[in-house]
């Protein structure tokens, strides 16, 4: 049996047993979260015992919603690597970016996919319905063909074409919708309630966090439970902003990490869509729809998160910060962090780069902080974002 007790309503605390499907709180409708038995867990596992087990994210079982381990849906996810940006990083004490590009799908939509499919499973859900920016429909298709489940995604019609193309490879029932992940969000509610599909839309159900959680656990670890004190995400829905929050919450309830390691959570946007960054900016609790969403980024063109203030109070606890970045610097970052460290990051791992490096000049940064930066995806999901314009020769031409 696993470590989870309960699920719990973050707003008004409703609590509900965890082995039944449940979608969002019955009372409020806010995203539930999921609850473990820590002081159990304290006592069953030890940080060495880390040290014989695999290399991905299912290492961490006992934080995991997992009542056996055969149940597990896995494609090999987690346990990405860290990587000290040296060039890149000039001016800050220490730069390090976690790529999480090398993930199954090339994202870490994995993770959460991960976990989210192996307990819908589990429940025993066979049909899944999700809207999606792009990189979410691809993972989730992939898990649900490997957990042999059917997926039906719907996502805008201009999300990136990588996205369409994997999803539909998966033999998932895929839809273009001319509008917004908000305009895909109503018309899967819709179908969900027309064919009892299971809703597996972002926090609209409780265990993806639990996968994307895993980043945080898994930094930790790789830092020897010290991480960088300040942690830059590039936020669209929040959930890995989320997931690294309660990580640490559940790591110092075990004592795994001491009770002075506060790292700093910082949730990056796109200019053209920032509505957390407003509300942080207004010190309000929740953000306000986003009206005509616009970034190359796509996977934090998000107008509005279910789960915004829990991404707002996560900052604030930390004291952490909210910071977007425009479409030029993006792109220019894209190419600067290939050239000088050989890492080909996506566009919202680059917007993380951009961040760090506007804190770090209006002094939001300290020299003395260390800074890790989260490259969600994979460059390489995203040629039509790079324009090489390379000149071609004929056999035999002289250069
Ligand atoms: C989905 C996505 C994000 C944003 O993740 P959230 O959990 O929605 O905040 C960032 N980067 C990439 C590449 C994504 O696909
Ligand atoms: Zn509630």
């Amino acid at each position: 049996m696993s470590y989870v007790t309960h699920l719990e309503c973050p707003k008004c605390n409703w609590r509900g047993p965890a082995d039944e499907v449940t979608q969002v709180c019955p009372v409020c409708s806010a995203p539930l979260l999921v609850r473990y038995d820590l002081p159990a867990i304290k006592t069953a596992v030890h940080k060495e015992d880390l040290r014989d087990r695999d290399a991905s994210m299912w290492r961490y079982l006992e934080f995991l919603p997992v009542d056996d381990p055969s149940e597990i849906v896995s494609l090999g996810e987690g346990y990405t690597p860290i990587l000290r940006l040296k060039q890149a990083g000039r001016g800050f004490r220490e730069l390090w970016l976690k790529d999480e590009g090398l993930n199954p799908t090339g994202t870490f939509k994995a993770r959460g996919a991960a976990a989210g499919v192996t307990r819908a499973k589990a429940l025993g859900i066979k049909e899944f319905a999700m809207p999606t920016a792009g990189n979410a429909g691809g993972a989730w298709s992939a898990y649900g063909a490997r957990a042999g489940m059917k997926a039906h995604i719907v996502m805008p019609f201009d999300a990136p074409e990588i996205n369409k193309k994997e999803a539909w490879a998966c033999g998932a029932d895929v839809r273009l919708v001319r509008g917004l992940i908000s305009d895909a969000g109503a018309i899967v509610a819709k179908a969900c309630k027309k064919y009892g599909w299971f809703d597996a839309s972002t926090l609209k159900e409780p265990y993806r966090i639990e996968g994307k959680k895993t980043m945080g656990i898994e930094l930790a670890e790789q830092f020897d439970w010290r991480p960088p004190e300040v942690i830059l995400y590039p936020a669209g829905g929040g959930v890995g902003l989320i997931g690294i929050w309660k990580a640490f919450d559940e790591l110092r309830a075990i004592g795994w990490m001491a009770d002075d390691v506060r790292p700093r959570l910082v949730a990056v946007q796109a200019e053209g869509c920032m509505p957390i960054v407003k509300a942080y900016d207004e010190g309000k609790p929740e953000s306000q729809f986003w009206q005509n969403a616009s970034t190359i980024a796509a996977g934090v063109r998000v107008p509005k998160a279910l789960g915004d203030f829990l991404v707002l109070q996560g900052i604030r606890e930390t004291n952490g910060a909210a910071v977007a970045v425009s479409d030029a610097e993006i792109e220019q970052a894209v190419r600067e962090l290939a050239e000088q460290e050989g890492t080909l990051v996506c566009p919202e791992g680059a917007a993380t780069y951009v961040a760090a490096r506007t804190m770090l000049a209006q002094g939001m940064i300290r020299p003395d902080e260390r800074v890790l930066l989260l490259n969600t995806g994979a460059g390489i999901k995203y040629p039509e974002l790079l324009t090489a314009e390379l000149e071609v020769l004929d056999p035999g031409a002289e250069i």
